[in-house]
């Protein structure tokens, strides 16, 4: 359906940068339509605590395109973690997905275009060739791009950065070679999402 990703923006009531060069532009329809497809805006702030919480769980399934399935397991995996609070845990586990990296790094203009490319085998982690995008990136670990995949028009786009684009700080990013270093696991605080993952935990307590 036109737009059906569009949509997802416009019932989270924010942009998710889900659709790519379009999310930059004014034909982005939350700029025109910032509030839910059907409904009248103001019906937006009337949602119910069970509503908000769905809210915040699809924000972020969304953001990182991930299935039901695989939420619920990052937050057993979270709760597990004894270092951060379950939230902080989260938050650090979806922002170590491999196709995010890349997204981060600035070689894609969205997380599905990342996530597309390294499940077409594009990409090589320490040398191998992977096509996992939900792999947790760590720290040394080097994502590199296949040589073959660099003379590919999709990635001619790669080589020229976003003007004043700067990667994460826990990435060091090679835009000559097309390389990411992962120095160390990101911080809670250097993740900048507006999302509340406390209240999309809270989804699943209940
Ligand atoms: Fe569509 Fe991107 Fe705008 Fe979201 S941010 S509404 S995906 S154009």
């Amino acid at each position: 359906m036109k737009n059906a990703v569009c949509r997802k923006c416009r019932r989270a009531g924010l942009k998710l940068f889900l659709k790519g060069e379009r999310c930059y532009t004014q034909k982005c329809p939350m700029i025109r339509k910032p509030y839910p497809p059907g409904v009248h805006k103001n019906k937006f702030s009337q949602l119910s605590d069970y509503g908000k919480q769905l809210r915040e769980v699809q924000k972020i399934k969304w953001t990182y395109g991930i299935s039901e399935t695989q939420f619920k397991r990052y937050l057993e995996e979270a709760k597990k973690q004894k270092e951060l609070i379950v939230a902080d845990a989260l938050k650090q586990i979806l922002e170590r997905r491999i196709d995010n990296v890349i997204f981060l790094a600035g070689f894609t203009i969205s997380r599905r275009q990342a996530r597309q490319l390294v499940s077409h085998g594009h990409f090589y982690l320490n040398g191998r060739k992977i096509t996992i995008p939900s792999y947790l990136v760590k720290p040394n670990d080097v994502i590199s791009l296949k040589e073959k995949t660099k003379e590919i028009k999709l990635i001619e786009k790669i080589k020229k950065p976003k003007e004043n684009y700067q990667p994460p700080k826990w990435l060091e990013v090679d835009f000559k070679n097309l390389t990411i270093k992962i120095k160390k696991l990101p911080l809670p605080e250097e993740i900048n999402l507006p999302f509340d993952y406390e209240l999309a935990i809270e989804f699943y307590s209940r």
